[in-house]
């Protein structure tokens, strides 16, 4: 099996390459015929609710595979997001997770909430919308099956592009969350201004195995959750690692877990064991 980061991706790549300019027209240059071939796959990540240990949702996140290894996003995605590759990408991706839960439903499976990354990129695009819709409805998903992921902006316009896009979806009846809370800037007119279902609490607030109640950590962790919950929001945890956390999630009330406690994204076959049959086990 491919291994996952790490020096061997890398490798693929060439190691003069890795940050240069070489490499951006590399990935620029493979990425068309990778599209058309198949070569990026979706992984599915579970999100667990704390309370019972049930599967509540997943996380898509893109793995491209070239030659048998499995290149992690980190080495493309910013790339592609130097134009409107990344786009395209978001396009498919979403398309792929459709298709999944269409069959999912038709065999009568289990099926829970799958989000998509949307790369902030996608902002400019007026059409975003519609061309969200378009795909969730020609593969004839029930829009409460689809959340999508989007991350602050930097822009004012930005801001008001990124308002208008999670305004309509809402109009949809598809979820919406703001990832990475607390990275970058996130200010809290993001939590205003915009009516987001879920917050995504990013790792960087996660206590620490040695961190007392009354570390910055948890003591920040603690109130963002409350403010999310008394907003209205579903809260999430990301980059669960040790039970540690999980006692100060639960004590905190976040509801939901997402983390390699539990599972790493997942390929497809093995996601779907998790769809049947599976519960996680928590030690309350
Ligand atoms: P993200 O959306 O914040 O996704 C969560 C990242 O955290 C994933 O990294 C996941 O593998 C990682 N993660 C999950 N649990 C743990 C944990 O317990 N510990 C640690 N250290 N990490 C954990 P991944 O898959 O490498 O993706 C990185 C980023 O790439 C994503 O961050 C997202 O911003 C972007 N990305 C991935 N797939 C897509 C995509 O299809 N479209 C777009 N636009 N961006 C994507
Ligand atoms: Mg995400
Ligand atoms: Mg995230
Ligand atoms: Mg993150």
């Amino acid at each position: 099996a491919a291994r996952e980061g790490g020096q061997e991706s890398i490798v693929y790549f060439n190691s003069r390459m890795v940050e240069g300019k070489e490499k951006v027209m590399r990935v620029q240059q493979l990425f068309p015929k990778a599209l058309e071939n198949g070569e990026f796959k979706v992984f599915y990540q579970p999100k667990i609710d704390i309370e019972t240990g049930e599967l509540a949702g997943a996380e898509a996140l893109c793995r491209w595979i070239r030659d048998g290894r499995i290149v992690p996003p980190m080495e493309f995605i910013p790339i592609l997001e130097q134009n409107t590759d990344i786009c395209k990408l978001d396009f498919h991706m979403l398309d792929m997770v459709c298709k999944d839960i269409k069959r999912w439903l038709a065999e009568g499976r289990n099926v829970v909430r799958v989000s998509v990354n949307l790369s902030r990129k996608h902002m400019m695009d007026v059409d975003l919308l519609e061309h969200i819709l378009r795909i969730i409805d020609e593969n004839e998903v029930p829009h409460k099956y689809i959340e999508i992921e989007l991350t602050e902006t930097t822009t004012d316009v930005e801001f008001k592009d990124l308002k208008r896009v999670v305004n309509g979806l809402q109009m949809a009846g598809i979820y919406t969350s703001v990832d990475d809370f607390g990275m970058g800037y996130s200010s809290l007119k993001l939590i205003r201004e915009i009516p987001w279902n879920v917050l995504k609490v990013d790792k960087s607030f996660l206590p620490v195995d040695d961190d007392s109640a009354e570390s910055t950590r948890t003591i920040m962790f603690k109130y963002v959750v409350a403010m999310a919950k008394a907003l209205g929001l579903e809260t999430i945890a990301e980059g669960v690692e040790t039970e540690h956390q999980v006692d100060v999630l639960r004590d905190n009330r976040c509801s939901f877990a997402q983390g390699f406690l539990f599972d790493k994204p997942l390929p497809l076959n093995e996601f779907e064991d998790r769809l049947t049959k599976h519960k996680y086990e928590m030690n309350k």
